[in-house]
């Protein structure tokens, strides 16, 4: 089995055509996408086929989103921990105020939260602003 009917199926996921290309195209990328650059990659098929295949991800635990309240909403893949109603992702997002760029900052773990008795976490998200790499100096 490829890697991709693999992944989907570890998530149980049914596996179709449109979640096997977008899937591939985020391990392809490994990079964060939006629907408009998905819609641009994928013009034959529909954006609602698009937008429903994101969802269905970020609820199985493939993807998490990003947002930063200004620009549409990004996806980035998810590490193999994450699963449905177990969708911890645990690394700050980082948002350049001059490029506009957004990455994952995977090296960054954020320290566990500790909830007060009686709660629980399914989402933990944090963003950081300012510059990045590329644009510093
Ligand atoms: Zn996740
Ligand atoms: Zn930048
Ligand atoms: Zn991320």
């Amino acid at each position: 089995m490829n890697r991709i009917d693999a992944i989907l199926q570890q998530k149980s996921v049914r596996i179709t055509p449109m979640r096997q290309l977008v899937l591939k195209h985020f391990l392809q990328e490994d990079a964060v996408l939006g629907l408009n650059e998905l819609e641009e990659t994928f013009q034959k098929s529909d954006r609602i086929t698009i937008y429903r295949t994101l969802k269905t991800f970020e609820e199985k635990g493939i993807i998490h989103s990003i947002q930063n309240g200004v620009s549409e909403v990004k996806y980035a893949l998810c590490k193999e921990h994450c699963e449905e109603q177990h969708h911890i992702d645990r690394h700050p997002h980082f948002h350049c105020l001059v490029c506009g760029s957004i990455e994952c900052l995977e090296s960054v773990l954020l320290p566990p939260t500790i909830l007060p008795q009686g709660y629980s976490a399914s989402e933990i998200k944090m963003n950081i602003k300012g510059r990045c790499k590329k644009c510093q100096g």
